[in-house]
């Protein structure tokens, strides 16, 4: 197919799939995967550590097409602990999924799903260094390109963007079950629409995913709209302890906050989308303290402050408005790192 390189203004509104929509991936690099996958009877895949909608929905998408074309297909992501996340429960096609201790040790062909860096792969990290071929479906702009075949686009609003075309460039069929899988992966990444991300090119594939029939009002109540009593318990106290620091809100969930609750971590995520409404605030950070005793970082900007940058420095990474980090010390420790590169970089 000729990329069509035209403005998207000047185009007819159309729903049609065009793989080449301002998509710098190149056509050989898209060649590339696809004869590796044909080479290979065996795939393993992987997505990053603690899964949000994007990783896990891009990879069991995958997953659904390479099996309906005979391959063996095992996915995975490298927690210590594994266990999807209650609020991907709904998530067709986790009887694919296997345990890191069940993952080939050194597999002929990997495909690692929305990791930026290789240490997002977590504890799947030694299968992937010891595997053939990595090819790696992303679109962080801080990817640092770790794969053998690097199938990139920092333009795409999510990672699901990218495995619809890999699904569709596979010639699999866009069922209810990987339209499912990918919806959760746009509208997780793109906040339901709401994001900067959201381009003409999201609600096209939204369209042909919700022309599959799938129910997109539960969809997003599994997503956002419930949670365990425990939650709300949870919420209060991190509102509680909630600080407003010149242009900075931030507040944290400790270990023993979730405890007297039964709460996982995994509940965690939306916190940083009430911290963040605060008006006079540009950057919002929720330190969440997970079943190990390390902080998870997440940050959110308005659009001046590059919070990938600020993370990046604190050895993570993500987006310029949604980034995140892991970080080992205190919880003041952390804040006070984190002040200081925030200053490094606005
Ligand atoms: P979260 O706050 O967990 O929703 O994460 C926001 C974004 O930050 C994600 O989409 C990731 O790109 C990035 N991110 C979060 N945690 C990390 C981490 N530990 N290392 C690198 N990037 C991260
Ligand atoms: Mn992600
Ligand atoms: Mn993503």
């Amino acid at each position: 197919m000729t990329p069509d390189v035209r403005d998207r203004t000047d185009r007819p509104a159309s729903l049609e799939r065009r793989p080449a929509d301002g998509c710098p991936i190149p056509e050989a690099s898209w060649d590339r995967a696809l004869r590796l996958i044909g080479q290979h009877d065996e795939i393993a895949l992987a997505c990053h550590v603690n899964p949000d909608g994007d990783a896990l929905g891009s990879m069991l998408a995958v997953a659904f097409v390479l099996r309906s074309m005979g391959k063996r297909v095992v996915a995975s992501f490298g927690d210590r602990h594994f266990a999807v996340p209650r609020l991907l429960g709904f998530l067709p096609g986790q009887e694919m999924l296997v345990p890191p201790e069940e993952y080939p040790a050194a597999p002929e062909l990997m495909i690692v799903f929305d990791c930026s860096t290789f240490e997002r792969v977590g504890l799947l990290g030694a299968n992937a260094a010891s595997a053939r071929e990595v090819i790696v479906v992303d679109h962080h702009p801080s990817n640092t390109g770790f794969g053998t075949l690097d199938l990139i686009d920092a333009n795409a609003a999510a990672t699901a963007m990218l495995a619809e075309q890999l699904v569709h460039r596979l010639g699999g069929r866009l069922d209810r079950d990987i339209a499912i899988c990918l919806y959760a992966g746009l509208v997780t990444d793109t906040g339901s629409f709401r994001y900067s991300s959201t381009t003409p090119a999201v609600h096209q594939m939204a369209a042909r995913l919700v022309a599959t029939g799938l129910r997109t009002d539960e969809i997003a109540r599994e997503l956002w709209d419930r949670s365990p009593f425990g939650y709300l318990k949870v919420l209060a106290h991190a509102l509680e302890r909630v600080t407003l620091e010149g242009g900075l809100v931030w507040t944290y969930v400790s270990r023993v906050d979730r405890a007297a609750y039964g709460l996982p971590y995994s509940e965690l995520e939306g916190i940083i989308d009430i911290v963040r409404r605060a008006d006079e605030a540009e950057v919002a950070v929720v330190l969440k303290e997970d079943d190990h005793g390390d902080w998870q970082v997440s940050t959110r900007s308005k659009g001046t402050v590059d919070v990938a940058a600020v993370c990046a420095a604190l050895g993570g990474g993500g987006h310029h408005n949604a980034a995140g980090y892991t970080s080992y010390e205190t919880v003041e420790e952390t804040m006070a790192k984190f002040r200081r590169e925030l200053r490094r970089v606005s």
